[in-house]
């Protein structure tokens, strides 16, 4: 019979030391789980050993437990560190996404895309719709399920891309930085378009997309269809470039409808009405913020 079937065999909590003395192996180990970056053992090698000698469980299934919390809390981790580097101004899923709200936009397209498949294949996609549609919640979706599904991601606005390339170029760090952007496996540019690009901005974004070109993928965002990126880019050649490279393998998440922000504040500015029984207040509402203002 093996020790682990024997009716009293050694329990592990009877071989640990109670976690509140302070003892010599109590801080021997704790200096040596930090050392190997065990912090989840550490934390809980004490309750476990508790649990495990009111389980009546042995030492290795008592050892496979901790591992297991440990691995678990590290796969946490990671994936927590992956959203904190991708820098998302909100994290968003598609839990949160109503589909039924924008019904240009191919539900199933998006699940499949979730799945994140694209970006080993290279992919790319583009969402193009006027604003408030929900671009940005579906790029911050897909950002988020990248990074679940272990893919390191960057979000940026292409303002704030082209800002950032600029100053590298100044101050002589471009190609670290150029390095950087190709390195990520799906690079997230939101808001192509808002702003009209400098022929500099233009060409430093342009050779952001080139050097990603068949390396990683990219999501962009835009309000603008493709026949108005040359106003963006400015030069009809580097735009006819550019699309050419991002429209090689992409999948067009076609977003035009109602602004979601609108008609959600168009919602509750009835209700407040309804609740209020008011019908002489006037409503402004915002259509960037979708804040109202009751004159
Ligand atoms: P866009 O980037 O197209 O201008 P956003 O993604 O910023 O639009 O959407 C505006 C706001 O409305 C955000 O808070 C977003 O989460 C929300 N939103 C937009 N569309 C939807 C939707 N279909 N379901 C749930 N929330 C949505
Ligand atoms: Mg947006």
């Amino acid at each position: 019979m093996s020790a682990a079937k024997k009716a009293d065999k050694p329990v592990a909590a009877e071989t640990m030391p109670s976690g509140t003395t302070s003892g010599t192996p109590q801080i021997l180990l704790a200096h040596h789980l930090k050392q190997l970056r065990l912090p989840t053992i550490l934390r809980e090698y004490d309750k476990v050993a508790r649990e495990a000698a009111r389980e009546g469980i042995d030492h290795t299934a008592y050892l496979l437990r901790l591992v297991e919390l440990e691995l678990i809390d590290r796969e946490r981790r990671v994936v927590e560190r992956r959203i904190r580097q991708a820098r998302f101004p909100a994290v968003k899923s598609l839990d949160t996404f109503d589909f039924v709200a924008i019904p240009s936009l191919n539900k199933m397209l998006v699940l499949e895309l979730a799945r994140c498949e694209y970006i080993l294949r290279r992919d790319n996609i583009i969402a193009l719709g006027n604003s408030g549609t929900g671009k940005t919640h579906i790029g911050l979706s897909l950002g988020l399920a990248a990074c679940q599904k272990g893919f390191s991601v960057a979000f940026t606005t292409a303002a704030s891309l082209v800002h950032q390339l600029m100053e590298a170029r100044d101050e002589r760090r471009l190609l670290k930085l150029q390095r950087d952007l190709a390195a990520v496996k799906l690079l997230i540019i939101d808001e192509l378009g808002y702003v009209p690009l400098s022929t500099t901005g233009a060409e430093l974004l342009f050779e952001v997309f080139s050097q990603r070109y068949e390396r990683g993928s990219t999501i962009v965002t835009s309000n603008l269809p493709f026949e108005e990126w040359t106003s963006v880019f400015g030069v009809e050649r580097l735009t006819g470039a550019l699309l050419d490279r991002l429209t090689h393998h992409v999948h067009i998440l076609s977003m035009n409808g109602e602004s979601y922000r609108l008609t959600q504040s168009a919602r509750s500015r009835k209700l407040a009405v309804t609740d209020a029984n008011d019908q002489s207040a006037v409503e402004d509402v915002d259509p960037d913020t979708g804040e109202i203002t009751v004159r």
